[in-house]
């Protein structure tokens, strides 16, 4: 990010941006609290977290919750599907405060649907609260935002683009903001979006606390935090321990690119068990998948960031409902949506970055059920393959014969 590095978090906050060799690790001394009730949750929120069927906290919420509601900055990264979305829904329920009708919390994600996601799951754990909450997204009608954000709200969960109009607009006001989270952290401070981030930043409070969230943290994003983050508390992952043990992953080998169409259709009936998702590199080659497994008279349905906003919502409203189950998608997809019934991803092309490959394979297998991810790659694929398995120290097999009976 940009900011100047004289900056308004006190001196300490920026030296450590002149040691190259910085290494990050957890912080020493973070404190695990095995249950909900004894992080001193309200109790109109707790009923609302049992409510809602969570019974136990996961391994990175027993670790970050308290230090989040406490007001300390915090990275916190866990592997896909550990419950760090969620968390996000659980604290900052916690952290604001009711009464007063002013955004007190904003929570920027990378796309629509996961911003809507969020928003949706705090309105579930934060029932008996009575939490104002809004997606403040692209694709929606603007006039609708502002009576909303006008009519007083607690909680903003956006992406960066509307948000960033809606307060330049003043129609979103940004004087009560205490606490600002980020979810795919890395990919809302990468290229493509940390521009937006600051404009956004730049208006927020000076008191701000700030949360970032991420199953993958690379180490140029962890050096950057000290621009913007007060002695930040750390938890994190090692790469070698980011795959998950329950998503067994597989390659399929294919000569050159037109074999993969005719391997996509023999596992069609592998795709139904449960619901799968395939993912394509460009919105054409989804397209194009989509046309031509339909026109082989398979059912599937498809989902890229050229469909109008409504068509999206559609698609996702039908896919999470189950009504329909293979969807053929961009990495529109790749990043934080939770459909428990995923138990399928397939590759049709292999991810353009390591970290992209984590987060495609991880929209199955969520909190610790079975998944499997496939692979499908060309001659010239292999290295790209083989270097996504030496990084994370993972396993990718041949597959077998029987992998339905993996799922
Ligand atoms: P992540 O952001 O780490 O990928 P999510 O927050 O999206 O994970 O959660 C993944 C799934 O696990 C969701 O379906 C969510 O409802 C569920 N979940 C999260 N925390 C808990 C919990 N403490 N107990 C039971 N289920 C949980
Ligand atoms: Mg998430």
């Amino acid at each position: 990010m940009a900011a100047p590095t004289t900056s308004r978090r006190g001196p300490g906050a920026a030296r450590n941006m002149d040691d190259d060799n910085l290494t990050f690790e957890t912080s020493p001394g973070v404190e695990v609290v095995s249950s909900f009730d004894q992080m001193g949750i309200k109790d109109d929120l707790l009923r609302g977290i049992y409510g809602y069927g969570f019974e136990k906290p996961s391994a990175i919420q027993q670790r970050a919750v308290l230090p989040i509601i406490n007001g300390r900055d915090v990275i916190a990264q866990a592997q896909s599907g550990t419950g760090k979305t969620s968390m996000i829904s659980l604290t900052v329920c916690q952290i604001v405060d009711t009464a007063v009708r002013e955004v007190q919390a904003l929570i920027l994600s990378p796309t629509r649907e996961l911003a809507s996601q969020t928003e949706r799951v705090m309105l579930a754990i934060g029932d008996y609260l009575n939490i104002q909450v809004h997606a403040c997204i692209g694709g929606k009608s603007i006039g609708e935002d502002i009576r909303r954000l006008e009519n007083g709200v607690h909680v903003v969960s956006g992406t960066p683009g509307r948000v960033c109009d809606m307060i330049k607009r003043r129609t979103l006001r940004t004087r009560a903001i205490k606490l600002l989270v980020l979810d795919e952290a890395d990919e809302m401070l990468s290229r493509g979006f940390k521009d937006q981030i600051y404009d956004v930043y730049r208006y927020l409070p000076p008191e701000l606390q700030v949360v970032l969230i991420s199953a993958t943290l690379p180490h140029e994003i962890l050096e950057i935090t000290s621009k913007f983050m007060t002695e930040p508390v750390r938890i994190l992952v090692k790469r070698d321990e980011l795959t998950l043990e329950g998503i067994k992953q597989f390659f399929v080998a294919v000569e050159k690119e037109e074999w993969k169409f005719d391997t996509l259709c023999d596992l069609y009936d592998t795709l139904t068990i449960t619901q799968a998702v395939i993912f394509c590199n460009t919105k054409r080659k989804v397209d194009w998948l989509t046309e031509r497994m339909r026109s082989n008279n398979f059912t599937v349905s498809a989902m890229h960031g050229d469909m109008p906003q409504q068509e999206r919502d559609a698609i996702m409203s039908e896919f999470r409902s189950g009504a329909t189950r293979v969807l053929i998608t961009t990495d529109v997809w790749a990043r934080g949506l939770d459909v428990q019934q995923v138990s399928l991803v397939i590759n049709y092309d292999l991810p353009n970055n390591r970290e992209l490959y984590i987060h495609r394979i991880g929209r199955s297998g969520r909190f610790g059920r079975k998944g499997v991810a496939i692979n499908f790659v060309r001659k010239d694929d292999i290295r790209i393959l083989r270097d996504i398995e030496q990084y994370y120290s993972t396993q990718i097999d041949e597959m077998p014969m029987n992998v339905a009976d993996l799922i």
